[in-house]
């Protein structure tokens, strides 16, 4: 296709990529050809670019709306780097900026005009502008028109009556999550006719998944950060509180770290994602209020503190890691108040049974992947309805989980709940099991009872452990009245009645084997040179200090690597790096260059 050939001309001399990301060229062709266009892609993927490159190839004024005003100003920034006109109209800009977008408007100059969604809905904006020639308008994050998505935004839905003011120009929307209700709503409340959907695969094979139940928070999130150090992640916490609690501890420990919250004021939230954004090597310990959007590409992990809230959540929040491609890792942290807590809350929403049926299906599909059997990727995948085979590359298929045919142990565990009259929690049941007469036992004469000492062959700890993968997976529920206390579910039942056998992690084997598999870790790099990289870093922090921008803005990790290897030895070789467009190659192509012919 010539249109494509064209357009990958570009991809190579303004961005220095050498080609199109699996999915790219397809959505940028259906755009060109001028129809609407619905894009679901992941995180990652590389959907900006899917309306930079057709805002270059074909001259007109491409209008993003897109839901961060703290973000726009390093979208802008971005394509600057890269030497494409790009402004934004927002609150945050200084009079001056704005008279000079307005003025880069009328001249026609102007390829991409970053907008908030409030603003589109201004009526002066979209009069001034539906004179001037919008071409179209691309909407990043479009699942926030929709109830259904999870992150609802009612400004959204003004999208489309602004579209209709600007005389109906092309508009094209883009998403990394959307089941097929929200798809359904995005195409009715956002599109003045039906579009050309595209779904592209979910899978995100540079990211590593790996969970753990909560033994010692603090010392497995250590533990994990240790091997880390100097890189860019994403700590996500459940409360406020902790976030602040946590940032505090880790940077106690030498990490450099950055606490983020909704409850921060707002000079404080932008210094903190400022850093993050800026600066190598930053520890975000975050709320869910962090990161829609942050347009970071070297983000090499995500570890989850807490449970996340959902399948979907837990997705979009780990996907902020790698989005360069290069190996990421994630981490998630679940224990078993974090989903009683979860079922209490589902228990005591103001809800219809309906509604709360969809919602515990989806909480146990959550836990259902905490505790995972199998190949966690595989399970993820399926939910988002895409079939895969093992992705040999999560935690169970490492064999960093051991498995092991639990069915007898469950057995001794659900006939303690059963015998015990349903009412109580683990705690209390693994003493029973492992014969400890306490004084409340004694008191309810449960050292009488056929179970009591049954398991003494595993230690309280571990039947702590198994009543919470029972939990997990739906063997046992909370009992209505007692605080902590668990009941048999008809799965539990079955299980005790030897009519269903259940696979358990073996908590002892699990440790040893992930201590032995850390020490090995695979490396970002395998050949490239480290003191070089080290080198074309510092240069790298130099320049993006002069600048006053982020370092991933002079050159992302991936370039660094790439030069590494090549090692080139003239600006033509060097134009030949991955990353390395015509602007970049002139500003610091040679800069570069020198510290690679020296080393
Ligand atoms: P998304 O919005 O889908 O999460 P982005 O658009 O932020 O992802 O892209 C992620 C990163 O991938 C960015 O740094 C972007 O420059 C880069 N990228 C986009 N397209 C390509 C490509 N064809 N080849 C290499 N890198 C790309
Ligand atoms: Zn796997």
């Amino acid at each position: 296709m010539p249109i494509l050939s064209n357009a990958r001309a570009v991809l190579k001399s303004v961005f220095g990529y050498e080609d199109f990301r699996p999915g790219q060229a397809e959505v940028i062709s259906a755009i060109l050809s001028g129809g609407p266009v619905l894009a679901v892609m992941p995180t990652g993927s590389g959907k900006s670019m899917c309306y930079q490159l057709p805002a270059l190839l074909d001259g007109g004024l491409t209008l993003v709306v897109s839901p961060l005003i703290a973000l726009m100003r390093d979208q802008v920034q971005q394509m600057r780097a890269v030497g494409v006109a790009a402004g934004s109209l927002n609150s945050n800009n200084s009079a001056e900026e704005t008279e000079d977008t307005w003025r880069q408007i009328r001249a026609g100059d102007l390829r991409l005009l970053f907008v908030s969604p409030e603003r589109l809905a201004l009526d002066g904006l979209t009069s001034a502008l539906s004179r001037r020639e919008v071409r179209r308008v691309a909407v990043d994050e479009a699942h926030c028109v929709s109830e259904w998505g999870h992150d609802f935004r009612p400004e959204y839905r003004e999208i489309k009556r602004a579209i209709e003011a600007l005389g109906r120009p092309q508009a094209i929307a883009f998403t990394a999550t959307a089941d097929q209700a929200t798809r359904a709503d995005i195409v009715e409340r956002l599109f003045t006719s039906p579009p050309q959907i595209f779904l592209h695969s979910f899978d995100r094979p540079n990211i590593d998944l790996r969970f753990e139940a909560k033994d010692q928070p603090r010392r497995q999130l250590t533990e994990f950060l240790s091997r880390r150090r100097g890189q860019s992640g994403i700590i996500y916490c459940a409360s406020r509180k902790k976030t602040e609690g946590l940032a505090e501890y880790l940077a106690g420990q030498g990490h450099e770290t950055v606490a983020y919250h909704a409850g921060l004021d707002l000079t404080a939230r932008n210094r903190n994602q400022d850093r993050f954004l800026r600066e190598d090597g930053v520890v975000a310990v975050a709320t869910v209020a962090f990161g829609m959007g942050v347009n970071k590409p070297d983000v090499r992990f995500v570890a989850h503190a807490d449970m996340p809230s959902s399948v979907e959540a837990y997705y979009q929040e780990i996907g902020r890691a790698g989005r360069d491609g290069l190996n990421a890792e994630t981490l998630t942290l679940y224990g078993v108040e974090d989903i009683a807590l979860r079922r209490r809350q589902i228990d005591e929403k103001n809800i219809d049974d309906a509604q709360r049926l969809v919602e515990r299906r989806r909480l146990g599909a959550l836990t259902g992947l905490c505790e995972a059997a199998r190949c966690r990727r595989q399970i993820l995948l399926a939910y988002f309805d895409e079939p895969s085979d093992p992705c040999g590359r999560c935690d169970v298929c490492r064999g960093q989980v051991a498995l092991y045919d639990g069915t007898i142990d469950a057995q001794k565990a659900l006939s303690a709940v059963a015998r015990t009259g349903q009412r109580f929690g683990a705690g209390y049941l693994a003493s029973l099991l492992v014969g400890e007469a306490t004084e409340p036992m004694q008191r309810n004469r449960h050292q009488e009872l056929k179970t009591f000492g049954v398991g003494k062959g595993r230690s309280k700890h571990e039947w702590t452990a198994i009543y919470r993968q029972l939990f997990a997976c739906d063997a046992l529920e909370a009992a209505s009245e007692e605080h902590g206390g668990f009941q048999l579910t008809g799965k539990g039942e079955a299980i005790l009645l030897g009519r269903e056998a259940i696979s358990l992690r073996s908590p002892e084997k699990a440790t040893r084997k992930r201590e032995r598999i850390s020490g090995s870790r695979t490396r970002i790099s395998n050949d490239a040179d480290d003191d070089l990289i080290a080198k074309l870093k510092t240069l790298r922090r130099e320049l993006a200090r002069d600048e006053g921008v982020p370092a991933f803005m002079v050159f992302p990790d991936k370039t660094l690597l790439d030069m590494a290897e090549r090692r080139p030895t003239t600006l033509d070789e060097m134009s030949e790096v991955h990353g390395v467009g015509q602007r970049k190659l002139t500003l610091y192509g040679k800069a570069f260059l020198d510290v690679v012919r020296n080393s």
